[in-house]
């Protein structure tokens, strides 16, 4: 979990930084609002996908997002213990009491998937002399978590007994989607009524839940979510709020009307000349045909910069710069010939491509990966840095 720093109390950071442009995520979570009817959730799970959980979380909630979604219990009381005391759903809980008991001390949604769960959130709303809120899971298709649609019924007719006691109220009903990125997915009508008949399950056992929800950030963008029938009363958008495409087939983030919020910025640590016929980097992958200026980027592996990726480029003095061989733990090599490049020389890994820099799309591309594990994986070395939040830094 990156701890939350401000622009203006970070100390210029030499080596590297991601610095997280707030004034993005604002406009892509108006962007979402502006393509839905429906309440949109922002999902910052997985320290918001790289972008720092507990920043960007109260920033959702100073725009006026009523609901956040995390994966994991402890991400939801990670949000708690900085004081966060909206809405928040919690869906990847494992058969752990202590943390469920926490989450509904602390009125976390819970998604709800098996009897085994609904039992422990029982035992935590007695425990606690309250009413747990839960979002009952259905699968529809993407067959990971959900109830089968052949347990479906015993699992809504237990929600409602335990609603019926006071011990749960079932706020929400939701399911997930395979391929929502794909305006053109079969499946997703296939999912879509899936849904529709476990709602009107839910419907014949007594409840009423506010909150319906099937779409991602694919399916609000590609407008599937809409035209398809399926937006009911909430959508789940991830990736989309930090300004990355959620599958090429849709376009670049520019078509999409979205701006990435993530730079990754580094420092050159030494420059150099090499001769030709001399390898870089282990294995000695690249063999120099000529004298090569080489820069060393202090960033490798261990900070999310994918090793496997093929012919992956940087962004220094206004040149793409080769990455030259292997990239290795905490650092890479790269072509500074010809550019203006020294020692402490400012270097762009990605960012949102204005400048001719490359993006985390291509990154995803060269490691044959998608947008979501670039940003996700950049590492707790690396500090994240704030830009661009009204009225702030
Ligand atoms: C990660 C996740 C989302 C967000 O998906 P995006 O494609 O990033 O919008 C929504 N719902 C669930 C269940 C998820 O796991």
């Amino acid at each position: 979990m990156t701890l939350p720093t401000d622009a203006s109390s970070t100390p210029e950071v030499l080596r590297a930084q991601a610095v997280v442009d707030l004034g993005a995520i604002a406009h892509n979570i108006e962007h979402l609002r502006s393509m839905t009817t429906a309440e949109v959730l922002v999902v910052v799970k997985a320290d918001a996908y790289g972008h720092g959980m507990v920043r960007v979380a109260a920033h959702a909630r100073r725009m006026g997002i009523d609901w956040l979604g995390v994966a994991l219990p402890e991400e939801a009381l990670e949000l708690r213990e900085h004081a966060d005391t909206g809405r928040v759903l919690a869906w990847l809980a494992t058969p752990d009491q202590s943390s469920i008991d926490a989450c509904v001390e602390q009125h976390v949604d819970l998604g709800i998937s098996t009897p085994w769960a609904l039992s422990h959130v029982i035992d935590a709303a007695l425990k606690h002399g309250v009413t747990a809120r839960i979002h009952l899971k259905i699968d529809t298709g993407l067959s990971r978590g959900g109830a089968s649609a052949m347990d479906w019924t015993d699992l809504v007719d237990a929600a409602a007994q335990a609603q019926a006691d006071g011990t749960v109220f079932v706020d929400g009903v939701w399911s997930h989607l395979v391929s929502g990125e794909d305006p053109n997915a079969e499946i997703t009508d296939v999912q879509a009524q899936t849904f529709a008949d476990a709602l009107r399950v839910v419907q014949r056992a007594g409840l009423n839940p506010t909150w319906r929800h099937l779409g991602n950030s694919g399916a609000v963008l590609s407008g599937a979510a809409r035209t398809r029938g399926f937006e009911h009363t909430m959508v789940r958008c991830g990736i989309a709020t930090y300004g990355i495409t959620p599958g090429r087939v849709l376009g670049e983030p520019n078509d999409l009307g979205l701006r990435p919020a993530m730079t990754l910025h580094a420092r050159l640590a030494q420059v150099k000349q090499i001769p030709a016929g001399q390898g870089v980097s282990y294995g000695h992958q690249w063999i120099a045909d000529r004298e090569t200026t080489v820069g060393l980027v202090p960033l490798g592996y261990a900070d999310g910069l994918p090793r496997t990726a093929v012919t992956p480029s940087v962004w220094i003095a206004g040149r793409r710069c080769a990455v030259l061989g292997r990239i290795a733990m905490d650092q890479c090599v790269v072509d500074v010939s010809g550019v203006d490049a020294s020692a402490g020389t400012e270097v762009i890994v990605f960012g949102p491509g204005d400048r001719g820099e490359p993006t985390a799309e291509e990154w995803a591309e060269w490691a044959g990966t998608i947008g979501y594990e670039i940003v996700t994986r950049i590492g707790p070395r690396v500090p994240r840095r704030y830009v661009g939040e009204v009225g702030r830094g």
